[in-house]
Parts: C-alpha cells; sequence; structure tokens
C-alpha cells in the first residue's frame, strides 16, 4: 500500500462560498475522493487547522507521498514543521505540490529559489505532455485542455527541473513549466499547476490520472533514518571480516 497524506490549508473553502458548488468536500476532499478510488493507495487528509497543523510526527512519519495544497495561509505554517516536511522528503517521502503551492515553505526549502511566477486568473489552458515516456505521462494524450485554469507564466525561479513533463499554453499567449519533477535526498518532487480552488480541475478525468500516476512515480524507493553525516568507524572491509554488512543509508 502507498500511504498517502493529502494537506490541505483548508481557508479558501471558508473564505469563497462558491467554492462550495465546485467542491463541496473541500479540496482536500475532491482530491482523497479519486486517489481513494485506487486499491493500493491508502488516503488521509490533514489540515492546517488541526491540532500540530495536522501533521504530527505520527502522521508525517506514516507518509509514503504528500499532496499539498497551499495559498493564503503559507504564512501559518510554523518554519520547523516545513523544516520537518522537507527533511522527510530528503529521507525518502514523495511529495506533490498543487497550484499556489509555489509559494509555500516545504516547496522552497526543497528547491531553494524563489519560485515566483506571473499570473492571471481566468484563461483558457492546453497542458502539453512533452515527455511522454515519463511515468507520470501514462494514459496522457499529446494535450489536454481546461477551459478556465489561472495563468501562471514564465520566468517561473525553480532550478532547472530533472524531468519536465508537460507545458501548459495560456491562451493570453503565456507559456508555463506546468510539470516538473525534481530529485531531492532519496525522495522525489512534482509540481502541478492546474488547480485553482474555484475551477473544476480537479474533477477533470486527465488531472486525476496525471496526480495519480505522480502519486505512484513518487513513492519512496529507499529510506534515510538520519539526515547526519555519519562517521564510518569500521571500515567496510573490517565489517565484511567480521561478517557485518551496512544496512543503512
Ligand atoms: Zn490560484
Amino acid at each position: 500500500m502507498i500511504r498517502v497524506t493529502v494537506w490541505n490549508e483548508n481557508r479558501s473553502e471558508q473564505l469563497i462560498p462558491e467554492m462550495k458548488e465546485v467542491y463541496p468536500d473541500g479540496l482536500h476532499g475532491a482530491l482523497a475522493s479519486f486517489l481513494g478510488k485506487e486499491a493500493d493507495f491508502e488516503v488521509r487528509v490533514a489540515t492546517l487547522d488541526q491540532p500540530d497543523h495536522g501533521l504530527p510526527d505520527e502522521v508525517l512519519n506514516t507518509t509514503d507521498v504528500m499532496l499539498w495544497w497551499g495559498h493564503g495561509a503559507h504564512g501559518e505554517v510554523p518554519d520547523e514543521l516545513a523544516r520537518k516536511v522537507a527533511d522527510r522528503v530528503l529521507c525518502g517521502m514523495g511529495i506533490i505540490f498543487l497550484h499556489s503551492a509555489h509559494y509555500s515553505k516545504p516547496f522552497k526549502l526543497l528547491m531553494g529559489t524563489s519560485c515566483s511566477l506571473r499570473w492571471r486568473e481566468g484563461e483558457f489552458e492546453r497542458v502539453w505532455c512533452v515527455n511522454p515516456g515519463h511515468p507520470i505521462a501514462k494514459g496522457i494524450p499529446p494535450y489536454f485542455e481546461l477551459e478556465k485554469e489561472e495563468m501562471y507564466g514564465e520566468f517561473f525561479d525553480i532550478p532547472q527541473p530533472d524531468e519536465l513533463v508537460f507545458n501548459g499554453w495560456f491562451r493570453g499567449g503565456e507559456l508555463f513549466r506546468s510539470g516538473c519533477c525534481w530529485h531531492r535526498g532519496l525522495g522525489k518532487v512534482f509540481y502541478f499547476q492546474p488547480g485553482h480552488e474555484t475551477n473544476p480541475t480537479f474533477h477533470n478525468p486527465y488531472v486525476q490520472r496525471v496526480l495519480v500516476n505522480a502519486v505512484r512515480w513518487a513513492e519512496p524507493v529507499n529510506w534515510r533514518n538520519q539526515l547526519d553525516a555519519p562517521c564510518q568507524e569500521k571500515p567496510v572491509e573490517a565489517m565484511h571480516a567480521d561478517g557485518e554488512t551496512l544496512t543503512e543509508y
């Protein structure tokens, strides 16, 4: 089973009444609903206003892949929690940052750049798959269209993605790297631009497919239990002589 935690700041849901028409159970509810249909996913949701901001150690330490949606309340996520999330990624956890999570604290920590971009609300978007051999592109046609999305445009101040899977073209003429992959430590990071809170984007079957694929791609391969630099007192050859071996990354 892949243990999936959907984290949502869950604030737009309170501030924008018309969101209820699109996402009656909130963005986290919509995400958990289609992800939960996968037989090999074990899905739970977490929100900012829960105790420990939804991510006590027992949740964080039993999460294989996290999805993160945040927008207006990035500043309310404590620095210490953001560091813990980023460190968990370095230890092996996969993480998928959605839409305005480009400005979330954990994303900025993992990227090390300003993560700024251009934006404008309410645009037609054509999402082009530019890496059809990539696991996240499985079952995705050469392009799919979103009648209304928020335009995010270049320059997107991110480190060069290890793999670029989607490019978004907007009717207004802008272009954006809409689906980007990075490896950080033992963990994998996917950023996906579509998903503005008042648009029905997460009901789109291709968007759902992308995110299901992304969870599988981001599933941890190996874990580290600590991030400190260990002193290797005993040489490996001496360990072998004693019938021992290295077991920790
Ligand atoms: Zn937005």
